[in-house]
């Protein structure tokens, strides 16, 4: 009997599934173009965990253009026959995974790499991508501006929250993928480029040029990553532990108060430090960048030194600012959010300690600074346990999120508030987390039924009667 195609065909197919079952093995899969975040769906990929990214830039300041290599090392999660990266604009010019050649396009803010030979779940594997062009920003729904902000001296910052380190490095840009990152940026003289980390030596390169590497030996979110290149002043001292501190000021934004401000960072640290545990990183300080008024940018808790944008007309730090700013380097940076939904597990702890600071500076007590907050209307918009992705910094964020941990504080005494707020960060070191962890930490840690200040304080949209 001669085969009837259709026949020969099944047999066929039949065959190969046999075969990969024998393996053991599942049949490979496309690794999903986003991690399923409620309010950002393309932010980040299936199939995969970055554990290190090593970037190397070298940056043109006429041009604005950079010529880069991504080296990031993962692990596949499921067998994989392709996997995305996240990057915007710029063009890629080649991909290699494990030392061979990849295929790869371009589909919005999805990079798609096709391996020559599928990957095997839990195999860890080199991709490299080399890329250049003038990076640029990303307009968030909420209308404020991330990425790489070109500054008016020829230099540029980057500021990626919530998922502006797209546009100038591909890789896992969502909060629940931390890596270690090995930095690199070259430079022409006299600029100075600062990064997050430490900064691991300076080499010369051709054309008079200098190369800075950072190295952040840390894991941290994507959205913490910075890079600024400019005129800046450095100055290295230590917290009274011994923490390096390191600063970086463009003389543009060196206003008196300014100074006064970054000159107290030890005394800030060492005062968070008593509260919340130990500094989390192994060293700290702040970046003063100056973007002028022509741009926005926000104040960012980039990881070890958070950054400021040096917008004209306004102190560059102000020291409520620099002290929320740096909480978050607790709050944020060692505990990072699941996803972008649980964002007030960053901005309310962070309002909270700027409560806590005008405590102690003598300027508004705790009580007050939350009466303030329970009155203004705008906190009242939605409950900060679900922004949409207009809302992620919105007021309700920061001052709702706030009165959470006051109300906390009502029900559970100072004392055993504070060993909670100290407990919490330390749960999950260099990790992520939920509101739902959250809440169910608090419940663990006190035994006490908190679902009802939950669901006034936490998920509930209307005001109470009063605080
Ligand atoms: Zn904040």
């Amino acid at each position: 009997m001669r085969p009837r195609p259709l026949r020969l065909l099944v047999t066929l197919l039949l065959a190969c599934c046999l075969a990969a079952c024998a393996d053991g093995a599942a049949a490979p899969v496309n690794g999903s173009p986003g991690v399923g975040d409620p309010l950002f769906p393309t932010a980040g990929n299936g199939g995969y965990d970055v554990g290190h990214y090593g970037l190397d830039l070298s940056y043109d300041p006429p041009s604005g253009r950079i010529e880069a290599t991504a080296a990031l090392t993962a692990t596949a999660r499921e067998p994989l026959a392709s996997f995305d990266l996240d990057l915007s604009g710029l063009t890629v010019t080649s991909v290699t995974v494990g030392g061979r050649s990849a295929d790869f396009s371009r589909k919005g803010t999805e990079l798609v790499v096709t391996p020559a030979q599928p990957l095997p779940a839990g195999r860890r594997f080199e991709t490299t991508v080399v890329y250049q062009g003038v990076p640029g920003l990303l307009t968030d729904p909420d209308g404020s501006q991330e990425g790489w902000f070109h500054t008016d001296d020829g230099g540029a910052l980057a500021l990626g929250e919530p998922v502006g380190s797209m546009a100038w490095f591909p890789g896992d840009d969502h909060p629940s993928d931390k890596a270690t990152y090995d930095i690199t940026v070259t430079v022409p003289h006299p600029m100075t480029v600062v990064a997050n980390g430490e900064l691991a030596g300076t080499a010369p390169r051709p054309g008079g040029r200098t190369a800075f590497h950072w190295h952040v030996a840390q894991p941290m979110a994507t959205y913490l990553a910075t890079v600024a290149i400019g005129d800046y002043t450095v100055q290295r001292s230590r917290t009274a532990s011994g923490l390096p501190v390191y600063t970086a000021v463009d003389p543009r934004s060196d206003d008196p108060q300014t100074a006064a401000s970054l000159a107290r960072i030890p005394e800030i640290v060492d005062w968070e430090s008593s509260i919340f545990g130990p500094f989390p990183f192994s060293s700290t300080g702040a970046v003063v960048a100056h973007l002028g008024d022509r741009q926005g940018g926000y104040a960012l808790e980039t990881q070890n030194r958070p950054t400021f944008p040096g917008n004209e007309g306004t102190p560059a730090v102000p020291v409520t600012t620099l002290v929320h700013e740096l909480s978050h380097e607790w709050f944020g940076d060692w505990v990072t959010p699941h996803n972008w939904q649980d964002i007030w597990l960053n901005e309310g702890f962070a309002t909270y300690t700027e409560w806590l600071w005008k405590d102690h500076e003598g300027v508004a007590t705790e009580e007050q600074s939350a009466q303030a907050a329970f009155a203004d209307a705008d906190n009242w918009a939605f409950a900060p346990a679900s922004p949409d992705a207009k809302q992620v910094f919105a007021p309700a964020v920061y001052g709702r999120g706030a009165l959470v941990l006051h109300e906390l504080r009502r029900a559970l005494g100072d004392k055993a508030f504070f060993r909670m707020l100290r407990a919490w960060p330390a749960a999950h070191p260099y990790g992520n987390a939920s509101t739902q962890e959250f809440t169910a930490f608090c419940a663990d840690f006190t035994g006490k039924n908190l679902t009802p200040l939950f669901a006034t304080w936490l998920y509930g949209r209307a005001r109470p009667a009063h605080l």
